[in-house]
């Protein structure tokens, strides 16, 4: 039982608010089967909740009330019949990069003005098939380029454990929706780390998956060949679901693994876990640079995982810091190729009155991307241009590959690395706008999952001495996640994280 206090408050005539305290959907499909809630209830809920605190927090920027309360009514008609599907119950927000027919989409940039989908996202079509309720669209960094959710067209992203926060990005505003219970899980996307930092920032589960594991088809492109959709949720249990209804292969994206999908949710479900050989970046528990708490917090879960018999060693990563110049590197060429296709013509924004051709390209771009965006293309237009390309672009996937080779050897040794989501806590709004290398390094632990292509996960590990939230990050082999859902599972539970007790 889950109900909190009533609130005299009447929708659709005779529909009491009730305030509730889900922290997974099996807890919700339990009171769902006996009859304590219905979707319906539980939609008006997380609407109220929408409606109360997204004027502060900004993170849903379309509401489907409506259509939400509607969908709600067909399953709960469903469950009454028998045949609803497995995702009954879940109510779900997704970040402004993933289609979903006739709804809007704007990657948090202007130059999508007035843009509807045409078509629904692979992931998106798949979840809604087990009968999730997609409640809204998330505020994100403009087309996901951002750790912070302070670059978009829609403004700012508040951290509701603490408004003067960011609350990372460029999921940013996807994070807050859980976080402040305005839904009970989200869909973001990961090319950097975008659904494991700010999951980190806001006390929640955080997957990327392994690259390939689950189809881009309708995921609207940054850096190709680092870009995954993940779920971002307050419970292992639903994130192994969601991951469990996306995944495998589809005939849209041809970079999707043909690798049968294993039972996630089965791998969660073991109460026991085998000793683990789990290497640590030495550099991300002991350097100074790190902030004292996530230090002290990473030291205490190594000795806590050697105290189960766990083997624990500390690795150096020779290439630690290529990493992430190779990550910017790479993504800014990707991107600046990707979003040539917002030329006027095709999509969104159009100048008013351009002379000619060349004009209207040039004046639509300008007046329709923000400066984070116009910046990361003109890096990468330089990085791939004919003097400069073996020097960077070249250069960067030589490393690219370096790394990979390095991170396997290490596999073969060990099962799981670990390491912390982000070297600080959630910083101030404004704090790091200024200096685009600062906000570059928030990334520092979270780029090497994407470089190479393995899944991690950021799960809690309780709060600083502000109470702000911090993230610990675990790293498995590709298409290991069921071992690493399992893994992460064992680490919170036997320890539980403020968050997740
Ligand atoms: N913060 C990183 C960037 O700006 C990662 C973004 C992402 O994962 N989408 O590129």
């Amino acid at each position: 039982m889950y109900q909190s206090q009533f609130n005299a408050n009447f929708v659709g005539g005779n529909l009491l608010i009730v305030s509730y305290h889900y922290t997974s959907l099996s807890e919700i499909q339990t009171d769902l089967r006996s009859g304590v809630v219905s979707c319906r209830e539980l939609v008006a809920y997380y609407l109220k909740n929408i409606e109360e605190k997204n004027p502060v927090l900004n993170a849903f920027v379309a509401v489907y009330d409506q259509e939400a309360t509607q969908r709600a009514e067909e399953i709960d008609q469903k469950i009454a019949a028998g045949t609803a599907g497995r995702l009954a119950g879940m109510v779900l927000g997704i970040k402004d990069v993933l289609c979903y027919q006739n709804h809007g989409l704007q990657a948090g940039s202007s130059i999508l003005n007035g843009f509807v989908s045409q078509f629904t996202a692979t992931a998106v079509q798949r979840v809604l098939a087990e009968d999730a309720i997609i409640i809204g669209r998330q505020n994100c960094d403009e087309f996901a380029m951002g750790s912070s959710n302070e670059s978009c067209a829609f403004g700012v992203v508040r951290n509701a454990a603490d408004t003067s926060r960011v609350p990372g990005g460029s999921s940013g505003g996807s994070a807050v929706a859980v976080q402040a219970d305005m839904c009970l899980a989200s869909l973001g996307s990961d090319t950097g780390g975008s659904v494991r930092q700010p999951a980190a920032f806001c006390g929640l589960v955080g997957l990327k998956p392994t690259y390939g594991r689950v189809s881009r088809w309708g995921l609207i492109a940054y850096g190709s060949s680092f870009d995954c959709i993940g779920p971002i949720t307050k419970s292992i249990d639903d994130a192994a679901l969601l991951l469990e209804i996306m995944a495998g292969a589809d005939d849209f994206d041809s970079t999707v693994s043909q690798q049968p999908v294993p039972s996630f949710t089965q791998a969660v479900a073991k109460t026991t876990v085998q000793k683990q050989k789990v290497a640590y970046l030495r550099e991300g528990v002991e350097s100074e640079a790190l902030q004292p708490e996530i230090r002290q917090a990473m030291q205490a879960k190594l000795d806590w995982l050697r105290e189960q018999g766990h083997e624990v060693e500390p690795i150096d990563f020779a290439l630690l810091s290529y990493i992430l110049p190779t990550y910017y590197i790479l993504t800014t060429a990707e991107a600046s190729s990707n979003l040539s296709r917002f030329d006027g013509v095709r999509y969104g924004h159009r100048t008013a009155t351009p002379v000619d051709l060349m004009e209207l390209y040039k004046k639509s771009r300008s007046e329709g991307f923000g400066k984070e965006v116009k910046k990361r293309i003109m890096l990468g237009t330089f990085v791939l241009s004919a003097s400069y390309y073996d020097a960077y672009y070249t250069k960067a996937q030589k490393v690219r590959r370096l790394v990979k080779n390095q991170t396997d050897e290490l596999f073969k040794k060990y099962d799981f690395l670990i390491m912390p989501t982000t070297p600080t806590t959630a910083f101030p709004i404004g704090d790091k706008t200024e200096d685009p290398l600062q906000m570059y390094l928030a990334d520092i632990f979270t780029v090497q999952a994407n470089v190479i292509g393995y899944p991690a996960i950021s799960i809690p590990a309780g709060t600083d001495a502000q109470g702000l939230p911090m993230g610990l990050q675990v790293l498995g082999k590709p298409f290991g996640e069921a071992d690493l859902l399992a893994f992460s599972k064992y680490i919170v539970a036997k320890e539980p994280a403020s968050s997740l007790a």
